[in-house]
């Protein structure tokens, strides 16, 4: 079960594939045709399904690739959730702040939620993995915007969820 916090923020150590909430985010790649990590996972437990709709939206929307920091939905194939919405973390990168588009990720994603009416909404800890932000860093611009995000009681959950107990750990101490 997850671990309530704060008003309607909870925190999970889990797989984001397996959350049983109305939208579920992937940190994808501006490409939006799949990679490793959380964006690998989500494809192989979801089935083919999204990819061909990833596929469409490439062709009409995003014929560039999805811009960093901007979130884009697609349904969720097999999984348990309904939607599943991709988003295009920053890289991380010592030489210039990037923060504000991590801040957007997260944003435009719960703007997307909106849109889509999801009530519950479970995200990975974007750009920590393969793109390298630093955890402490990620955690805190996360749970910075999901608080800001959240304050007016548009949603009932809005769920982190932390492949490992070093960043369940982070997390919680940010929470
Ligand atoms: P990015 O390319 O945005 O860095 P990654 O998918 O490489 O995205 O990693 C983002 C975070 O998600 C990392 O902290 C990684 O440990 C974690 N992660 C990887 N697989 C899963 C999963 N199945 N469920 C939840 N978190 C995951």
């Amino acid at each position: 079960m997850p671990n309530p916090t704060s008003a309607g923020i909870t925190i999970v150590r889990g797989d984001i594939t397996e959350q049983d909430v109305d939208a579920v985010v992937n940190a994808a790649n501006s490409s939006l045709l799949g990679g490793g990590g959380v964006d690998g996972a989500i494809h192989r437990a979801g089935g083919p399904g999204i990819l061909a709709e990833c596929r469409e939206l490439r062709s009409s929307r995003y014929p560039d690739g999805l811009p960093t920091g901007q979130a884009v939905a697609t349904t969720a194939g097999r999984l348990a959730a309904r939607w599943v919405i991709h988003t295009v973390g920053p890289v991380w990168s010592k030489s210039e702040d990037r923060s504000e588009l991590l801040a957007s990720c997260y944003r435009e994603s719960l703007r997307v939620a909106r849109e889509l009416g999801a009530r519950t909404v479970a995200f990975p800890a974007v750009s920590t993995g393969v793109y390298g932000w630093p955890l402490e860093d990620g955690a805190r611009t996360a749970v910075g915007v999901v608080r800001e995000e959240t304050a007016d009681g548009g949603f009932d959950e809005v769920r982190f969820v932390l492949f490992d107990e070093r960043a369940y750990g982070v997390f919680a101490a940010q929470l």
